[in-house]
């Protein structure tokens, strides 16, 4: 029987937000909807935007907090725009339109207490059961892996920016 999976790609090494992108590819390949949300915007413009725009018949690309990163010097307004984007999430998600639903970075809004996790939790497990979920982001919390079906911490064991070499066009963004 096909099952739902909740996959979280979690851990301090590179790949979380790659690994995410192939799965979506993967999907679509197979002509399978997917919605991929990208909740932090740093300052760099990643180059997989634009590719995966080439596929905007069946993936939806949202980047939610474009043009700001959370502050940490207003936490109200940083919690309002959370659930602002939580709840565009969620409804994606209820919505059972996609194959896979991706939630990049999504961990950092619950590592850092800008929306409660059970809540969360409710809306994961009432999805439809057929619906995929990717979960990407350093610090996943306990109750989201003990959630997940399929977990993989990404370990740094090399990264290049610790031998002084900066962050590379089709490398880290
Ligand atoms: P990628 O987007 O390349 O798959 P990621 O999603 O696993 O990386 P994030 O934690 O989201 O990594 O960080 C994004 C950026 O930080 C990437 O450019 C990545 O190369 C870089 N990075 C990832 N791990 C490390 C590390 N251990 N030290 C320094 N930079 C890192
Ligand atoms: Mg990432």
């Amino acid at each position: 029987m096909p099952k739902g999976l909740l996959i979280v790609f979690t851990g301090n090494g590179k790949g979380k937000t790659t690994a995410a992108l192939g799965m979506a590819v993967r999907a679509a390949g197979h002509g399978l909807k997917v919605c991929f949300i990208q909740f932090i915007k740093g300052g760099w413009h990643y180059g997989e935007l634009d590719a995966v725009k080439r596929f905007e018949d069946l993936i939806d690309l949202h980047v939610m907090g474009k043009g700001f990163t959370w502050k940490s010097d207003n936490i109200e307004e940083d919690a309002r725009l959370a659930r602002e984007a939580w709840d565009f999430a969620s409804t994606a998600i209820a919505s059972g339109k996609y194959h896979t639903v991706v939630l990049d970075e999504f961990t950092y809004l619950l590592h850092y207490n800008m929306l409660e996790i059970e809540p969360c939790l409710d809306v994961l497990a009432a999805r439809n059961p057929n619906q995929h979920v990717v979960i990407t982001g350093r610090y996943a919390p306990e109750p989201l892996i003990a959630a997940a079906d399929l977990v993989t911490e990404m370990q740094m064991i090399k990264h290049p920016l610790k031998s002084g070499i900066k962050a590379q066009k089709g490398i880290e963004f």
